[in-house]
């Protein structure tokens, strides 16, 4: 069933969607070559504490840590490390808050120092389809429409789009109803309504969308090694049009000035 939101609850979750925005702000500023996934999920926890939230992931079905890190071939969960980045992953942080009752839950894939021109496409193409997907989740169309939209970017550009793992409702609990995959027909499913709010987040691979896990439990990685890119906003229908409540600005000042 899915939860519509007041404007007033929408409010609510604009504020636990820009603390995201404001620890992978955060994020944005440290990542580079050598440092850890451990050292961000450090800060991310201590950033979201200190502003009066409690982190979205962590615990939340026994997940062991604020963020989820998966660099190059992970595609998504996977576990903050030890092992230092090096220069010319790409790196995938994706974060949760519970702020007032309100779940947030966005993520971006940061480029470190050298990386290949086709993997820079990768996640330019894979940030496109987010904004494309954005674009469609508009009353007069159906939930569908989004994962179709996103599908035809993604494949137009040869790459391969995950089907296992989807975008979803967003609320009171981090994952409601409805399911919003990243492919699909035009016209199915659910009417898009005002008050629909969603977290919408296109994982896109190089190569083959087929994808394995990890003994871990968690990690998801593509089965041909090759590397996949994610990026999430949180979106919710107002007045018929999509209001996107998360937002990269503070992620793309603090990459500028690096
Ligand atoms: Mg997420
Ligand atoms: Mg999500």
């Amino acid at each position: 069933m899915i939860i519509y939101k007041s404007a007033e609850e929408i409010e609510l979750m604009r504020q636990a969607a820009l603390l995201v925005s404001r620890t992978l702000g955060e994020i944005a500023k440290v990542i580079k070559p050598g440092v850890t996934g451990l050292q961000l999920d450090k800060l991310a926890e201590e950033y979201i504490r200190d502003h009066g939230a409690k982190p979205g992931f962590l615990g939340l079905y026994d997940f062991p840590n604020t963020l989820c890190i998966s660099p190059n071939a992970q595609v998504v969960h996977g576990i903050p490390s030890n092992k230092p980045f090096d220069d010319g992953d790409i790196v995938s942080v994706d974060c949760g808050t519970l702020l007032n009752g309100f779940y947030g839950d966005h993520a971006y894939t940061f480029a470190l120092g050298n990386v290949k021109p086709e993997v820079q496409k990768l996640l330019d193409v894979t940030k496109e389809c987010l904004y494309i997907g954005i674009a469609e989740t508009k009353v007069g169309n159906r939930i569908s429409d989004i994962g179709w939209a996103i599908q035809q970017h993604a494949e137009k550009n040869g790459y391969g789009v995950v089907r296992e793992l989807v975008g979803h409702g967003l609320g009171k609990s981090m994952h409601e109803d409805p399911q919003v995959p990243n492919y699909g027909k035009r016209g199915w499913g659910k009417k898009i309504q005002n008050g629909l709010t969603i977290a919408i987040e296109p994982m896109i691979n190089m190569g083959t969308e087929k994808i394995r896990q990890l003994k871990d439990g968690w990690t998801i990685l593509t089965a041909d090694g090759l590397p996949s890119a994610h990026f999430e906003h949180d979106v919710a229908v107002v007045d018929g049009k999509p209001v996107i409540l998360s937002t990269f600005d503070y992620i793309e000042e603090a990459l500028a000035v690096k």
